[in-house]
């Protein structure tokens, strides 16, 4: 039994809400707070009628380390979930060292004013959290988060040395738009805007954004989708503490619409950070642009199809070369009747949930800072199978990105 206080209600906050509404026996006390407090009341009122669950709602702005901390004195929470956006990661983490109370997030820290995600701003809080004895769990979502624990799981149990990583998230739903990002349109456009870094032999190479493609076919007939190579956190903190990697790479499916529109916009300038005058006023082209698309939590009922999410590793076990695949599929319309959420969202929320989870009953709780992967993969896994993301592995796959 246990208090928990959840931050940001977007379309992440909206899942990670129902998912631990649904276990009572773990999460038996919720609040959701966020900057629009109405936005909370709405996923509250949701929780109510699909569940009969009564969860507190609360307004903070969690860029203001006072506020968050006077919040997390009166709620008393056994832990923080952050699913607000990066730019509040470390404001979280300092309010959680104030009040001492354990942390979860799902995204690396980013500055706002550089479209740079890196892991050595959350890194650098590791003394301080052993010394306060508190556990804060870095990107406990889908990618990064199952991705990094499929990844522990294949090298604990398939293989003795993993040599390459493929981490593959192909989303083969529609939403109908031409053009409307999964996820917070402003963190998603950064993301894919930004250089591509892949490792090899011992170092991160830099390519242009999206200048390499390949051609996926996922398992259970989800179909072929083309694949771009990017940049993504994980990558950081994989190569770290698996340092047998020889070459690790991240590939997002794309469709064609998507990538004119996104062409287009980058071209006229509107995928710009930098403020613009406009009219006597300030503005952010992208922070502009967001307001402009669809918001993301409103596009479940619309999407239709499925993801496929996983990692293809090759490696060495008893003196062998071998490779194997593990991967979830994930149905927008079955997320949507279950949490009136698309995939995506469902898929970064119920490992949220679940590392949440490891964290109260004890088996994730350490002292410190940590990457998803640094903990045991085992009972994710089964809860992964338990709570919605069943995964499957295959040993010898037919399939590659060459
Ligand atoms: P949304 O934009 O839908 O939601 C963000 C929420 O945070 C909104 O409720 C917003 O409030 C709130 N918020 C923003 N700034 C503040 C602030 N200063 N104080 C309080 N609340 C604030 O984003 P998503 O739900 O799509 O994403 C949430 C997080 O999940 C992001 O960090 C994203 O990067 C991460 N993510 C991780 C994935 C993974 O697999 N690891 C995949 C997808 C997302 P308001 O309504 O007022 O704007």
């Amino acid at each position: 039994m246990a208090s928990i206080l959840i931050i940001g209600a977007g379309g992440v906050g909206q899942v990670v809400a129902h998912k631990c509404a649904q276990l009572s026996e773990i999460f038996s006390e919720i609040t959701l707070a966020s900057r629009t407090e109405s936005r909370c009341a709405l996923i509250a009122r949701q929780i109510k009628e699909s569940q009969g669950k009564v969860i507190a709602t609360a307004q903070v702005d969690a860029d203001n380390v006072p506020q968050l901390a006077a919040l997390i004195r009166k709620v008393n929470p056994d832990l923080v979930i952050n699913v607000a956006l990066p730019y509040q990661d470390l404001t979280i983490m300092d309010a959680c060292l104030e009040t001492g109370v354990d942390y979860l997030d799902t995204a690396n820290y980013e500055p706002p004013d550089t479209a740079k995600f890196e892991y050595s701003w959350q890194w650098a809080y590791q003394e301080k959290f052993e010394k306060a004895g508190l556990t804060a769990l870095l990107g406990s979502g889908f990618d990064p988060g199952a991705t990094n624990v499929f990844t522990a799981y294949l090298a604990k149990h398939y293989f003795d040395e993993i040599h390459t990583l493929d981490i593959i998230d192909v989303n083969g739903g529609d939403h109908g738009y031409p053009f409307a990002t999964n996820f917070n349109p402003e963190i998603n456009i950064r993301e894919v805007t930004a250089e591509c870094r892949h490792w090899q032999d011992g170092t991160f190479v830099t390519t242009p954004a999206m200048s390499e493609k390949r051609s996926f076919t996922c398992p259970e007939s989800i179909g072929t989708y083309n694949v771009y190579r990017m940049y993504h956190e994980e990558l950081e903190s994989l190569t770290k503490h698996y340092p047998t990697l020889k070459k690790a790479q991240f590939w997002m499916s794309f469709g064609d619409s998507y990538l004119t529109h996104l062409e287009v916009l980058g071209n006229v300038g509107m995928t710009g950070i930098a403020p613009v005058d406009f009219q006597g006023q300030k503005i952010v082209p992208l922070q502009f642009l967001k307001t402009l698309l669809p918001d993301p939590s409103t596009l479940g009922s619309r999407t239709k199809g499925k993801t496929c999410i996983g990692c293809l590793v090759s490696g060495i076990k008893d003196g062998k070369k071998k490779t194997a695949y593990i991967y979830n599929i994930c149905d927008h319309q079955a997320c949507y009747k279950e949490v009136m959420s698309q995939a995506i969202s469902y898929t970064t929320g119920v490992p949220a949930m679940i590392g949440a989870k490891m964290i109260l009953e004890g088996q994730w709780k350490k002292p410190g800072v940590w990457n998803i992967e640094q903990m045991d993969p085992d009972p994710f896994m089964a809860d992964m199978n338990r709570y919605g993301l069943s995964w499957q592995v295959i040993q010898t796959p037919e399939f590659s990105l060459d």
